[in-house]
């Protein structure tokens, strides 16, 4: 089942997420919801806490050619276990910041543990757009948004936009 998207700014987008205790069936429905979600929209990752769940869980596809095989990831309880000194800059969007882009300054490769969909331990590290991705994801589970990294006049400025088409939305 699609979920709607929540739209910055919204209290429920700055919230630190809680750890998941055990992968439950209602998870996993909830994890195919989001990539579902994410698909549609159509996006490369998306954290629970764009639904409004405030659990920590991400999902992410980083694959874009349309001949190559899609790589769901789910994600629960996702940590950075190691990042690179290197760095890359990525213009970098969000679902729940339409249409607003900028680029952002992270480290290039970042080695990330977290339970599967079954519950079990995986590990891997992570470049290029994937490392991206995934620490924009993992952000979300603490409250912080891509535009958090940047001047407070250009954060300012996309909030406003922000706050300008929600009001639009709703009179529509
Ligand atoms: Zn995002």
């Amino acid at each position: 089942m699609k979920r709607t998207i929540l739209i910055h700014p919204d209290p429920r987008l700055k919230k630190v997420c809680a750890p998941v205790a055990d992968v439950t069936d209602d998870l996993r429905k909830l994890a195919d919801d989001m990539l579902e979600t994410m698909y549609d929209a159509p996006g490369i990752g998306l954290a629970a806490p764009q639904i409004g769940v405030l659990d920590r869980l991400i999902v992410l596809d980083c694959v874009k050619e349309e001949n190559e095989t899609p790589r769901p990831l789910v994600m629960f309880n996702p940590q950075v276990l190691a990042s690179s000194d290197d760095t890359n800059v990525y213009e970098e969007g969000c679902l729940s910041i339409p249409d607003q882009y900028a680029e952002v300054t992270r480290p290039k490769t970042v080695e990330v543990e977290w339970l599967d969909r079954n519950g079990a331990v995986q590990r891997e590290t992570f470049d290029g757009l994937w490392a991206t991705c995934v620490q924009h994801e993992i952000d979300h589970l603490d409250g912080k948004l891509f535009i958090d990294y940047l001047k407070p006049l250009k954060r300012q400025m996309i909030t406003r936009k922000m706050q300008k088409l929600k009001r639009e939305r709703a009179r529509a």
